[in-house]
């Protein structure tokens, strides 16, 4: 272990805090932000260094990422997950309840799935439950245990022992959820068979297995019951432009129904795909350049409330990528998943060159809102007194070019293989611990698992 840090300060002309950019010193004292200061007033002894041009945003909170271990590490295990994290920025992830083996349905499964993260992790780590049918009575002792979230699927998961949830299960679990101020995390595809069982050639005959309605369907739903059951509900990975719409309403109507989109729908286009290979597969699919226009524009108005990476990867046999076709790969039986846990910034700041958006917006979409909805936002999320020195430093007007060997997950490969982002990170603080410093991970694997705050019962 490294000794723990000491007291010490982090200069730069671009220090993002809640009330705005500022030419600041961010004071440190062990793994607490001390306070945010003018240069000047740091106290003498204390050493600063001057990071000059350089943006130092809060650590990315990334609420979406499935880390796979216990059971099939050999997809994607802890200790290369959050070494990508600590890469891109992200201080904090929060695991999903599958592709783990055992599933994280009961609290047993859930301390095996502490026990084999102990020790191995670059960044902070918390946990999502899972609901699945028969276990409602289950989800009382996974909060008590410490779960960030309760994530069901209203389709097939991709995963036997992971089955999907319909309405029945969603109205037991949902009183609880409501009581204890917990969030039910929802895949939002309602998928009707017969047409999901045509032949699956190419990203086309994809895309339309999988049409909006799916997810029209599911949110029509989960808004219904989010204002019966006045319980947090949030939908993960939208894809589809215009069921933003429900959100706007939704929020309207003062319901705690919030929404997540993922940087491939941000990025990327179905008109772009035709000929791709299995790479970009997932669900739902990335849909047209006029979805992608309208997520953007929910984001930037407020409708979006954060971005999750859905960091997803197996082992590239998975993904079925050589197929007779040149580039088309094998769509039927690849598995649905995209990696990229460790750029979701650089992803999320090229596609916002063209708008005037400030660091204190991308800092709440990607660090203040997912703390908040995981419960961990009196420590995470902000650079203000009192939190955790989570860090992101950055350079943000640095164009690069993806290289898949470059990247930390552990199969190499990601469908933003030579892609151009804009923003690059430079370091990552963990609780005052440098872990990531420009291509070397000096801490080493000095990261926390996590349990969401006391969750309240207002019963
Ligand atoms: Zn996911």
């Amino acid at each position: 272990m490294k000794d723990p840090p000491v007291r010490f300060a982090l200069a730069s002309k671009r220090v993002v805090t809640p009330a705005g950019v500022r030419q600041a010193a961010v004071l440190i004292d062990g793994e607490r932000i001390e306070a945010i200061l003018s240069r000047g007033e740091v106290p003498s002894g204390v050493a600063v260094e001057d990071l000059g041009e350089l943006v130092i945003s809060p650590g990315v909170v990334d609420t979406h990422v499935h880390v796979n271990e216990p059971g099939r590490t050999d997809w994607e295990g802890f200790e290369t997950a959050t070494r990508g994290a600590a890469a891109g920025g992200v201080t904090t992830i929060i695991d999903m309840p599958l592709n783990s083996s055992p599933v994280t349905t009961t609290v047993a499964a859930l301390e095996e799935k502490r026990a084999a993260a102990q020790g191995k992790c670059h960044v902070d780590v918390g946990f999502h439950g899972g609901l699945v049918p028969g276990n409602a009575d289950e989800l009382e002792s996974l909060i008590d245990a410490g779960v960030c979230g309760v994530k069901a699927f209203l389709c097939d998961s991709g995963l036997d022992e992971f089955p999907a949830s319909g309405e029945a299960e969603l109205r037991a679990a949902l009183p609880v959820l409501a009581r204890r101020g917990v969030p039910l995390l929802v895949h939002a595809e309602v998928v009707e068979a017969e047409q999901n069982a045509g032949p699956m050639r190419n990203y086309g005959d994809w895309l339309r297995s999988r049409p909006e309605e799916f997810e029209r369907n599911a949110i029509a739903l989960l808004r219904k019951l989010c204002a019966e059951y006045l319980a947090p509900i949030h939908v993960v990975h939208l894809a589809s432009g215009p069921l933003t719409s429900h959100f706007f309403w939704a929020k309207q109507d003062g319901l705690p129904l919030t929404v997540e989109t993922c940087p491939h729908y941000l990025h990327f286009s179905a008109e772009q795909l035709e000929a791709a290979d299995p790479r970009f597969k997932c669900a739902p699919p990335i849909r047209r350049k006029e979805d992608r226009r309208r997520l953007w524009e929910a984001l930037l108005d407020g409708v979006i409330d954060t971005i999750g990476s859905d960091h997803s990867p197996c082992p590239p046999e998975m993904k079925h990528l050589d197929a007779t076709q040149p580039g088309s790969g094998d769509w039927q039986r690849a598995w649905g998943g995209i990696a990229s846990i460790e750029l979701t910034l650089p992803i999320v700041w090229r596609g916002l060159r063209t708008h005037m958006v400030t660091f204190t917006r991308v800092a709440e979409w990607l660090s203040a809102t997912p703390a908040r909805l995981v419960g961990l936002d009196t420590r995470k999320g902000r650079l203000a007194p009192g939190f955790d020195a989570d860090l992101c430093v950055w350079n943000h007007e640095e164009e690069w070019t993806v290289r898949v060997e470059d990247l930390h997950h552990r199969h190499k490969i990601t469908p933003y293989d030579g892609q151009r982002l804009r923003g690059r990170v430079k370091r990552t603080y963990v609780r005052g611990q440098l872990v990531y410093d420009d291509g070397e991970f000096p801490a080493g694997p000095t990261g926390q698992l996590l349990r969401r705050r006391a969750s309240f019962d207002t019963a």
